[in-house]
This record gives C-alpha cells, structure tokens and sequence, in this order.
C-alpha cells in the first residue's frame, strides 16, 4: 500500500508526516492519497492543486485516527504540535486568527474516510467563535445578526456532538424564544433574538456537560478532532460499513478548512449538486440550494431547497462559475462528480468533490454516455459501473394497468427507482423487527436521519415528507439502490400515534402503500409489481428495440465480456433456467443439480420406490422409470446452451431427503392403528417408517451422499449416465452441437472417482453403439472436500476436469455446518472474528488456500485441466476477484447473478493479475 512504501523511502530521522495543508493553488496531497487523506482531503488537495476557489485547511491523515484509538483516545504531543503548526499556517494563508476581536478565523471540522459515509460521522462547523470572537465577526462582517446566528449553530453543533448533550435540549430554547418573539422562521430572528438563544444555549450547555462552554478555540479544536475520532467507531457508522463492506482498521481522517459564509445573507447561498442526475444518468445539471444558509440545512432536509437552476436567475455569475468548474471536474476525474459549494457575497467557493453515488441505472447509463461523449474508452466505463448495482436493474417494476387503476394519493420526489409495497412502518426498529417476521414494509419517516440506516436496508422502499433530493434518506437510498421518494409535502406524520395523514386519508401502520421512485406517485394500497425492463427483454416478452436501458445494459456486459478472461456458466437445473441464464450472457451450465429433478411433477413416488427397494433388481425397475423422464430433462438443458458445454452432476444429497420425515410417519402409523385400519395402507407406512429409519443418519452432511451413493448403488450413476449420453446422442443425431460433462460429486480419494468412471465409461461404450453415435464428452468431478485438494494432483489422473464446490469446502474446511452456521456467524461478525459471512463470500486465506492448492496439484498432473467453481461464491463480486486471480477457467452462478458475475470477472481483469 502507498503509505507502506511512503514510510519506507524517507529518511528515518525525519518525522513521519500526519499533516497535509491545503490553500493558495498549492497542496501538500492529491487525488491518489485517499488511504492517508481520505475521499474529501483528496479531493480538497486535488482541487486546490487545479487552481480551483478552495478555502485553505489541513487534512489531519487517517493514521492519526488509528494512532486516537491505539492511543486510548489520546494523541501523542508531537502531532498535536505538527496540528498547532498548520494552525499557524492557516491563518496566515486566511489573513485571520483563530479568537481574535478584530477578524476571527472560523473552521469547519469534518470527518472524511477513504469511502464516502454519508451522514454517518460528524462535522463541526463555525468553530473559533467564542465571547469575544463573535464580536469581532460582527464587528468584520458589519452584521450582528450574523455573527451570533453563527455562534448559536455552534454551540448547537458542538454541544451535540462533542459535549454529547441531545439536539432537543437546544431546539426547545430555540422555539421558546422564537415564539416568544412571534417568530415563524429562524430567518425572523433579529441580532437581539439571537444574543438571547446563544445566552440559553452556553446555560443549557453548562448545565448538561457540567462546564462552562469551552472559550479556547485551540482547546475546542482538539476537542472536535477527537469527537471525529470518535465517531468513526459510533453505532451508525459501524453498521454502515458492515452493510458495505468497508475494514473498521482504515479509520477517518479529519479536515479542518476556513469556514466561508452561505449565510451573511440574500446574497449568499450554500448547495450540493451532481454533474448528472444520479437516479436516472440524465446528462442534467442536478443539486439544490438554499439562499442565505450553512451546509447542513441542506443536507439534514430541514428546509426544503430550492433546484440548482434556479441559482441561474439568482446569481447568475456565481452559477456560470459552478457549471464550468464542474464541467471542468467531470473531466478532469472522468466520473460524475458530487459537489458542494458556497457562495459568500456572491463569490463562490468549492467546499468538495468526489465521486457521485447513482443507482445501478444510473451507472449504466452515465457509463454508455460517457463513451458516446468520448470522455472514456470502454475499458475506462467497465469499471464505473459497481457490479452488485446491476441487480438494480432486474428488480421488479409496477404493472402499468395495475398502477393506474388506483388513485394517486401524494407525490414526492423521485429519488432512488424502482417499485416498492409494503406495510408501512413509521421505525427503523420496526422495518427491522417486522421483516424478521417475514414481512415486507415500506419505512415511512418525516426525515430520515443516519441512525435509519438498519431499518433502510431491510425495508422495500423508503418514503419520507421533508428533504431534497441530496437529503440523506436520498442519497442512501440511491446508494442502496432502494427505491425512494422524498419531500412527499401532503404527508404528515404523527409518529407516536402510528399513522399517518394525506389529504383525508389515514395511514397507519401495517396498512399497506406503494409508491414508484422513478415517477414519485404514492398509492395507498398493495399494488402488484412486475419484472423489469431487461428481464421482459431476456425472456422475450419486450423487443430489445424498445428498450433504452436493456440496450445499454446490452453494450456494457458486450464490452465487459472483451476484457474478462475468466468463462461465465450458470448453476441451472431445468431448461427455463438455463434459457434465462444463456439470455443473460451464459455461456454453458457449470453445474445441474440433477436430484433436483426429482422433485418434478409425478416423480417422487418413483423416487421412493427406488429408495425403498431393498434388492438391485426392484431398485432397477425404478430406475428404468426414471430414465426417460431425466433424458427429456437433459436434452432440454442441452438444447437451452445451444452446444456450449454442460457439467451434469450425479445425484449428491442424502436419499432421505426424498422420504417424508420420520416423526410424520410415526404420527401416521399410530392414527391408523388407533382407528383400527389396519390393511394395506399400514403396512406400507410401516414399511416406510422401517426404511427411514434405516436411512437416518446422525451427520447427514457427512454421511451417506455425494459419490459415497453411486459407490454403494452403482445402478443409479448408469441410470444417470445412460440418460445424459442418450439425450447428447439425440442431440447429436439431430445436427446439434453437445458437450457434456459428467460430474462426480464429493470425491475424496482417487479411487472413489476411477470406480464411477469407469461405469460411465461401459455404459457411453453401450450407448454409443445401440445409438450409432459417437458424443465427445468429459467425465470430472467436483473439489469439494479438504482431500480432494491435497490429492489433486492424484484425483487428476483420472479427472478430465474440476469444479471447486465452495459451499461444501467452506462447510468442511471451518468444520462448519451449511445448515446451522446461520445461528452463530452474526456472533462472529458482531465480534469481529469473521468479516463476513464465509458462505457468501470466500475466505481467500483459509479455504481459499484449499482451492489454491487444487489448482496448483490438479494442474502439475494435468496442466490443461479445466478449472471451475460451482458454489454459491460464483456469483460473488470479491470473490470472483480471487478465483481470477488463483487461474480458474470459469465461475459459474446462478442465473440472476450472470451479469453480475460478467461485470465482475471484467473489474477482475483489469485490476488483478492471475497469480499475484
Ligand atoms: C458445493 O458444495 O459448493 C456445491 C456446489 O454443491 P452443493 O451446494 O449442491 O452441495
Ligand atoms: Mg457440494
């Protein structure tokens, strides 16, 4: 990592720098610094560096945080006096002293990690003023009003945040004096006014923290730095990078910068903006402001702002200033660009830039407009698309005919697409306890505010009354690709009483609403919803003409396919599904289930009988059963993946997974014989009974399944093969291309696979010849049991091909059972000793390893060995990177995921080396 090699090419006698200014068209960072700067002091440096109107600061780096908490919330003095030296540093570059009388220095103190974390840590703003500091802002600004408007919004913002003392303690002064003066609006409120609520603030703060109101602006610099610090480790914040994967060990870093003023008055204004619109990818001029206010009302939703364009009749300079420089960012960083800004006496200031969080649409459309605009190559748009977002873009949408019908109760923003119904909840908490409950609920909330985050991620859509489209439940509801509507005005909440009111109707909770965040229409009611766009053009039920989006989608995945090396397959079992995988980019089934089969209409009382038998000779009257019934399934498949190669795996699980469960059985027994119906009917219960008990198994997982069944009855891997080799034939015979692959599962020893194979082997022999055909097939076997690594080089003697079954391997190499590991992994996580789940994404170092070495063995033996991976971790973005990165041949997911998994092995591509 760069801060590794940084430490190492410096001179060790010189001090580590923890510091890094800002100001005057120069910066200590850049753009490429963010594991040390994070997001926003990158940007900062990089702006500054282009010349760009930045006030001047300091990035105090992320390593300090990590140093805070090593530390035991204590920094050590030699950074607190490199901190007290760009201090100085900036007061000279903003020509103003921190507590002076005659032109005070302000700063804004804010939290910035390497990944953008909307709302989930804390900023201070306006810090600096004190008894004697306000008075020379007033005195510098020639406006008392002003200068205590901004003392109180910080006594306000670092009471909370770092005396901890709760907003409501503060707002409750705030409207007492308000209303003793009539006011409606915080705008109504004179320097006299304000002088009152600064007075009931530093009480209140007194009272609550135990102290009088720090007056040191050093001591309340220090204190704001380590609230950040702080709350890089509160609730929120940690639960926001579970959700999003992000390691707790990077830490923030702070940013202390010059404050400038959106608020000295109508010509002032402060907003944020996107370069594009990040719901929809429209190439529009897209934000919001507010005219005579600080950042914070804007983003916290509490007036609603007025659209960017209208800045044009305002302030029509400052406007034209912001779309060029903006212009000029999307350029310079060939993305969209998120920015804030404030305009102060009608000048503007760029407060920051980064890259803007969009939906999966969005993302896909802004990608294909970037490369029709020139601004990018393919290769460049591959990866500005996220892949997991391209799931956004298979969820479901209304049926228009449906959506009609019902009347449209109010109509909010449109601020994340898609369509969302469910039960209304108005709680984070209860989203979350009622989706426990298996249901599906819509969180309704006045504003929603980062503590939401729980209750957002498990709701099917978020709505709320107040906001902009930058507000917070926006901006994370986009980034979840949940749908969302904000600023719906006619709904007013009554969150204590449950309900809610629109116009004349009441809403209240567990009653059911629908909204569509493409359009912002609210419905009361439960509305159906239906595929979406791409998926009616995968399964041909909409022309690809006239979809803008699936064309789009279309070109992205077509040039993601160029630059991927690793193959794409699909887990399909039946033929529908390996149709809608070979729609979505499939190109062969990496694994067929074919128990799964069995299940089918009409076939489990065969199967039964099959199980039941207890000689080879009724066991093969079965079985001849089901021979023409799994054929018909086979040549189905094959016929779906038009001649691409398809790995049909031999039966795996357990037999008794086809038997009803044995407590049913004893509960069927003694009601027949307690009513004295003692014929046929209790002789075959009993005789089931007899057999499942038979078959019970104390570790059914490691007990009698996988090859260990075609071992003990070699009669069903003929029956199986014989089935797979007499479609391929017809296939065949019918001028169609067929590549079958015969899978062996759960192979330990060598021994176990040479035995099956050579029984496939006769019965291709015998079908070839009854046939007068000859079909190319392969005969493999699935890796997924800790021996079958560490043997591979043995087990590829015999096998032409292996398929890593990662759900197996992670469940044998932790010892950790598939079926019951979801009652202690959340305990893991919570406690930090696994990251993440290790059935969903894979442990690159411990069953990783494993597969590491399979490839490796496999390979020695046979080094055109043909590689894939089957579980569930094939559909998984991080873990698609490492199956790249150990030499695999494909990844094979299910067939929702393939466009993930496309896009996926693309990103692999062009970040990661095979063998790095
Ligand atoms: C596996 O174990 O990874 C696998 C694909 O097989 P199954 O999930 O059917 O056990
Ligand atoms: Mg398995």
């Amino acid at each position: 990592m760069s801060k590794k090699t940084k430490a190492k090419s410096k001179p060790s006698s010189k001090a580590r720098k923890y510091v890094y200014f800002f100001g005057a068209g120069k910066a200590d960072g850049n753009r490429t610094m963010k594991d040390l700067l994070g997001g926003k002091g990158a940007g900062l440096a990089e702006m500054t560096n282009a010349g760009l109107p930045v006030p001047p600061g300091f990035t105090i780096s992320t390593e300090v945080c990590n140093i805070y908490y090593k530390e035991k919330a204590k920094i050590p003095a030699a950074i607190d006096r490199e901190i007290e030296e760009h201090v100085k540093k900036l007061e000279k570059a903003a020509g103003a002293t921190l507590g002076s009388t005659e032109n005070p220095l302000l700063v804004s103190v804010r939290s910035g990690a390497k990944f953008s974390m909307p709302g989930m840590m804390d900023t201070i703003l306006n810090l600096g003023l004190n008894d004697d500091a306000v008075e020379g802002l007033k005195r510098r600004t020639q406006n008392g009003r002003f200068a205590f408007d901004s003392y109180r919004r910080f006594i306000q913002m670092f009471g909370n945040v770092v005396l901890e003392i709760p907003k409501d303690a503060f707002e409750h002064e705030f409207e007492a004096v308000k209303k003793a003066r009539g006011a409606k609006l915080d705008t109504d409120l004179d320097e006299q006014a304000l002088r009152e609520v600064v007075d009931r603030y530093k009480k209140t703060a007194k009272a609550k923290s135990g102290r009088d109101f720090p007056q040191d602006p050093h001591q309340q610099l220090k204190m704001a730095r380590d609230a950040v610090f702080r709350s890089w480790m509160n609730a929120r914040a940690i639960e926001y990078r579970r959700i999003y994967d992000i390691p707790d060990h990077i830490g923030t870093a702070v940013n202390v910068q010059m404050m400038v003023f959106g608020n000295t008055g109508d010509r002032s204004g402060t907003g944020v903006g996107f370069t594009r619109n990040p719901a929809t990818g429209a190439k529009e001029f897209y934000g919001e402001f507010l005219i005579n206010a600080q950042g914070e009302d804007v983003v916290a939703g509490i007036r609603t702002p007025q659209p960017i364009r209208e800045l044009e009749q305002v302030m029509p300079k400052a406007y034209k200033q912001l779309r060029e420089i903006t212009t000029r960012l999307e350029r310079h960083y060939k993305d969209v660009q998120d920015f804030e800004f404030t305009i102060q006496d009608e000048k503007l200031f760029m407060l920051q830039t980064r890259s803007g969080k969009r939906t999966g649409y969005a993302a896909v459309v802004i990608a294909t407009d970037f490369v029709a605009e020139k601004l990018v190559t393919p290769k460049e748009a591959i990866l500005l698309v996220d892949p997991e977002s391209l799931n956004q873009l298979l969820a479901p949408g209304f049926d228009p005919g449906e959506w009609k019908k019902i009347p449209t109760a109010t109509t909010g923003l449109p601020a994340s697409p898609g369509a969302a119904s469910g039960q209304v909840v108005f709680t984070a908490d209860e989203a979350v306890a009622w989706t426990q409950q298996g249901k599906q609920v819509v969180l309704v909330r006045r504003e929603t505010v980062p503590d939401d985050i729980h209750g957002m991620f498990v709701a099917q859509g978020i709505l709320t009354a107040t906001g902009g489209m930058t507000s917070h439940a926006a901006v994370v509801g986009r980034q979840m690709g949940k749908p969302s509507i904000v600023g719906a005005a006619r709904l007013e909440i009554d969150e204590a009483g449950r309900k809610a009111r629109v116009g004349d109707q009441v809403v209240k909770e567990g009653d059911y609403i629908s909204f569509d965040g493409l359009s912002g229409e609210v419905k009361i009611a439960q509305v159906a919803s239906k595929p979406s766009e791409i998926l009616q053009v995968v399964s041909g039920t909409l022309s690809a003409k006239k979809s803008d989006i699936y064309r789009r989608f279309d070109t992205l995945l077509t040039w993601a396919d160029k630059f991927r090396r690793l193959g794409i397959r699909a887990n399909a079992d039946l033929p529908d599904q390996a149709k809608l995988a070979y729609a979505f980019g499939a190109r062969g089934i990496g694994l067929c289930r074919t128990e799964h089969m069995f299940f089918g209409e009409g076939r489990i009382p065969i199967v039964q009988r099959m199980i039941l038998a207890d000689n080879e000779a009724d066991r093969r009257k079965a079985l001849d059963e089901l021979l023409p019934l799994q054929r018909d399934d086979f040549y189905g498949v094959f016929k779906e993946m038009h001649g691409e190669a398809v790995t049909i795996r031999t039966i795996d699980p357990p037999l008794h997974e086809f038997l009803p469960k044995r407590e049913d059985l004893m509960v069927d027994v003694a009601r027949l014989e307690t009513a004295g119906k003692l014929g046929k009917a209790l002789d075959e219960k009993k005789a089931l009974l007899h057999r499942v008990e038979q078959l019970h198994e104390f570790n059914p997982m490691l007990g009698h399944r996988g090859v260990r069944l075609g071992i003990t009855y070699p009669e069903i891997t003929e029956m199986q093969s014989r089935a797979i080799l007499e479609a391929a034939c017809r296939l065949q015979k019918e001028g169609r291309k067929v590549i079958p692959e015969i899978m062996i599962p759960l192979v330990g020893l060598v021994k176990e696979l040479r035995d099956q194979k050579t029984i496939v082997d006769r019965v291709a022999a015998d079908v070839f010849k009854e046939q007068g055909v000859k079909v190319k097939y392969l005969v493999g076997t699935m890796i997924e049991i800790p021996r079958g690594c560490i043997t591979a080089d043995e087990i590829a003697t015999e096998a032409q091909f292996f398929s890593f079954g990662t759900n197996d391997l992670t469940q044998l190499t932790y010892g950790f059972s598939r079926d019951d590991a979801g009652k202690f992994l959340k305990v893991y996580q919570d406690k930090k000793m696994l990251d993440r789940d290790p059935f969903a994404s894979i442990d690159t170092v411990g069953v990783g390893a494993m597969v590491a070495m399979g490839v490796e063995r496999g390979r020695k033996t046979r080094p055109d060995l043909k590689l894939g991976i089957c579980g569930e971790h094939g559909g998984d973005t991080a873990s698609i990177h490492f199956f790249h990165k150990v030499g695999l041949t494909y990844v094979s997911a299910s067939p929702y995921r393939i466009p993930v998994a496309r896009l996926a092995a693309a990103h692999a591509a062009l970040s990661v080396k095979v063998g790095d």
